[in-house]
């Protein structure tokens, strides 16, 4: 290799993509390189001729080369052929294996199920927030919106790019530096469809193994509400998955959660924990004002600590905050956009919660992040 070539390699070392996360150079995507005395040009081979991020690529790797190199640099975008795409692909399965699910026992990623009794509780809310948190400190994060009844996860991240197709591998989107599949992106019209349960389970199982994910750190999946057969097919899916179960302050909101988290206790799933979610408001004296009543959230651990006699914590009360759901409408999640907001502590607590755990011990000496 000339002495040029290893330059442009090494420059374009740093160059990520911003879908797969891992370098271009080690992804097969640099092209034949040519030199003359007063010009580079390198060929930049896309994974597909649509690639939504095939700009942000260009831009990147002619800012790579531009600082690298005084001479002028022509950059030529390309596409990868069938067989350069075949062996991306089995590179990043790690296998030339067909596909299989990552997310069995043995995994190193941790799998958290956000469950809740009824709708408009906050859980997607509250796992949006907590999946960017988690992003935020630094930890690998893939985000399952499975909430078919309200996928509301793409519009609260502000995420409007579509997955992408390599054949039969989809590429997740990246926002806020979470990897999302919503169960919205698949469907013809952004309505709400009458899924049965083994539809559903066939699209989460799909997700599992047809979504490039990576090595994640963390997955979470914001769950549809309400118990049955979802929570049940998940179980199955992902048998190292805890639950953290959504509720609100409400007695009657407690009975419907408590049913909700009891559910996948028939599938041997562990119950992470309960969170509480518009628990008070804060006034302006400072004084909490308690404008659904108390107690839904203790209630709920307490009662499922009885049935699995075990612990189950109450993680957190979050307050109402209209700063959280303004943020929401605008695709900002607040604790990137407000990290002082009461509610925006009370969720960065949670995601501190949810990072201290620890894998299963036969998953524990693959996952780097782990004391
Ligand atoms: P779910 O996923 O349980 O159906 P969402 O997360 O979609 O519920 O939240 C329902 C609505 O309540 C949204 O408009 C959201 O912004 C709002 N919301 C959620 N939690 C709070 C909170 N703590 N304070 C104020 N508004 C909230």
């Amino acid at each position: 290799m000339s002495e040029i070539s290893s330059r442009v390699i090494e420059a374009l070392s740093r160059v990520i993509d911003p879908e797969l996360r891992r370098p271009i150079t080690e992804l097969g995507m640099v092209g034949d390189i040519a030199e003359t005395s007063s010009e580079i040009s390198v060929a930049i081979k896309l994974t597909v001729s649509h690639c939504p991020a095939a700009e942000q690529i260009e831009n990147n790797v002619r800012v790579a080369l531009e600082t690298e190199f005084k001479e002028h640099v022509t950059v030529k975008m390309q596409v990868m052929t069938v067989d350069e795409l075949n062996s991306l692909k089995a590179k990043l399965r790690g296998s030339s294996e067909p596909k299989s699910n990552p997310f069995t026992v043995g995994s190193a990623t941790r799998v958290f199920l956000f469950g809740s009794g009824k709708g408009g509780v906050g859980k997607s809310t509250i796992t949006a927030n907590v999946a960017v948190e988690l992003a935020s400190q630094g930890y690998e994060v893939g985000l399952i919106d499975a909430d078919i009844f309200g996928f509301s996860i793409p519009g609260q991240l502000g995420l409007t790019a579509k997955p992408t197709r390599l054949d039969d591998m989809i590429l997740p989107p990246v926002i806020h530096g979470v990897k999302v599949i919503s169960i919205g992106m698949f469907l013809p019209s952004n309505e709400p469809v009458a899924w049965r349960g083994p539809m559903l389970h066939k699209a989460i199982e799909q997700f599992l193994t047809d979504v490039y994910w990576g090595p994640l750190d963390f997955l979470l999946i914001d769950m549809p509400p309400g118990t049955g057969d979802v929570a049940i097919s998940i179980g199955q899916l992902l048998p190292t998955a805890k639950s953290i179960v959504i509720t609100t302050p409400q007695l009657s909101a407690a009975l419907v959660a408590e049913r909700s988290g009891s559910a996948g206790l028939k599938t041997g799933q562990e119950i992470f924990g309960v969170v509480e979610n518009s628990s008070y408001l804060i006034q302006s004296d400072g004084t909490k004002f308690e404008i659904y009543g108390a107690g839904g959230g203790a209630e709920v651990a307490r009662s499922l600590s009885e049935r699995t006699g075990t612990t189950i914590p109450l993680l957190g009360q979050i307050p109402i905050s209209s700063a959280l759901s303004a943020a929401s409408d605008a695709g900002m999640p607040l604790v990137l956009s407000n990290t002082a907001d009461p509610s925006s502590v009370a969720i960065k607590a949670l995601a501190k919660a949810i990072s201290e755990d620890k894998l299963p011990l036969t998953s524990r000496t693959l996952n780097v992040k782990l004391s």
